[in-house]
Order: structure tokens, then sequence, then C-alpha cells
């Protein structure tokens, strides 16, 4: 077992509000920089830049977990992470769907773009992206459960779209084992503003939409391997594995 580096929670050019900046290349190469071990791209509510995201990391000797970025009925963003690339499309495609179909607007919101590994465009998504799913947060997190994705509220200390912000407590009955926290954020300080933080592992992640914001938030898994079972035994400091924020 040893630690690795992790930031999951990053933006491709497919979020409306991710820089067109943030090809494959240019992440992978930034994380290579800031010496990140495991990286997740989570767009918002689709997977469609996943597989080509991966393939690249890849060749910088990166592990890239497939994700999304889901936004609730309820307005609440909720981070989902697949070892598989059939899981995650499968989930991918239930979220999109349950999007409405309204038009991205690219001047007010940013281009949506999906690419191919040598960076050409090929398609511009016109759904919005940057919208809530008909879904609530219980019917989500059961239907990412049953897809076996490492779930956790992305950013519980924003100051929008999170799980704290819109309901004022995490439901424990979701089940939840981790909580991703702002990059910035100090985690005692949290857990002094809102003690029911310290029965989560805290997770600290980027949420990078600019190359330049790639691993300034980041936290350290002690793990056998990088898979989602491995971080969820982490998060539960199940078998000797562990997690470390600062
Ligand atoms: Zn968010
Ligand atoms: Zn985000």
């Amino acid at each position: 077992m040893h630690w690795y580096k992790a930031d999951l929670h990053i933006h491709s050019v497919l979020s409306p509000c991710g820089d067109l900046a943030m090809s494959p290349h240019a992440m992978m190469k930034k994380a290579g920089e800031m010496e990140l071990d495991i990286i997740a791209v989570t767009d918002h509510n689709t997977v469609s830049n996943c597989q080509v995201y991966y393939e690249v990391a890849r060749k910088y000797g990166l592990h890239l977990l497939y994700g999304l970025e889901v936004q609730t009925a309820e307005e609440i963003h909720i981070i989902t992470l697949f070892d598989d690339l059939k899981m995650a499309t499968a989930f991918g495609n239930i979220i999109y769907d349950s999007l409405l179909p309204i038009a991205n607007d690219p001047e007010f919101f940013g281009d949506q773009v999906v690419v191919d590994a040598e960076e050409n465009i090929i398609k511009f998504e016109n759904k919005a992206l940057i919208n809530s799913s008909l879904l609530p947060l219980d019917e989500i997190v059961k239907i990412a459960e049953q897809h076996n994705a490492f779930i956790f509220p992305a950013h519980v200390d924003a100051p929008s779209y999170s799980i704290i912000g819109q309901l004022g407590v995490i439901p424990d009955y979701l089940n939840f084992i981790a909580c991703g926290i702002t990059a910035k954020a100090d985690p005692q300080t949290l857990i002094s503003q809102y003690p029911q933080l310290a029965n989560y592992s805290l997770i600290k992640n980027s949420d990078a939409h600019y190359l330049d914001d790639i691993g300034s938030g980041y936290t350290e898994f002690y793990l056998d391997s990088p898979t989602v079972e491995e971080l969820k035994k982490a998060c539960r400091s199940e078998c000797g594995r562990t997690v470390y924020v600062k």
C-alpha cells in the first residue's frame, strides 16, 4: 500500500463554466506538475468527455476516475465516481436524460465541447448541462449506489449548491461516508462550524475550471490501488486504509 495524492473534482472543456484550455493534454500536464496520482473528471451532469481524458491520463501515468458532478432537483451538487466506464456511462445517461431539454446559451454560460484525444472538437453539446436533474437527491444516491459509485456531496462549505446550504443538514439516511470541501477550507474550522462533519471523511478537491487551479485542493489516500472500492475503504478507515487532508 502507499499514499496517493488525489484531486477528485475537475471540470473539462465540456462544462460550460470550464475553460476551453482544459483540454486533455493540458489537464494531464498540469496534474503531473502538481504531482497528483489520481484525478477525476467531473463535468456537470455528463460523462461524455471521460473516456478520452482517461486514455490521455494513462499516457501521463495518471489514474483517472470517471465522474460526474450531478445537480439534484434540490440544486445540490454531488460527486459520483466510477472505475468502470460502462457503469459511469449508464449512470450518466440516466442523469443526462433527467435534465430539462433546455438549450445551452454559449454567449452566457460558455461552450460545451466534446473532444477527441488529439483535442479536435467532435461535438458541441447543445443541451444546457448546468441545470438541475428532475431527480431528487435520495433517488440519485440510490441509482449511483446501484452503479457502484463512490458518492459524496461536492463542496459542503460552498456558498451555493451545497448540501448544508440547501438542506441545513446532511441527512444520515443517505449513508455518505465522505464530504467534499473547497480548496481553501480548513477542515478543523469547518468541523467546529458544522460538528456533523466530524462523522465524515473530509475530501478536499480543487473543483478546477481553469488549468492553474488543478491540484490547488487535494487529499492524500493510503490505498492498495487507486480504485473506487479502495477510496471507500479509506473513508471508512478499513483494513489500514486512511485519508489525510490538510
Ligand atoms: Zn459544484
Ligand atoms: Zn464542480
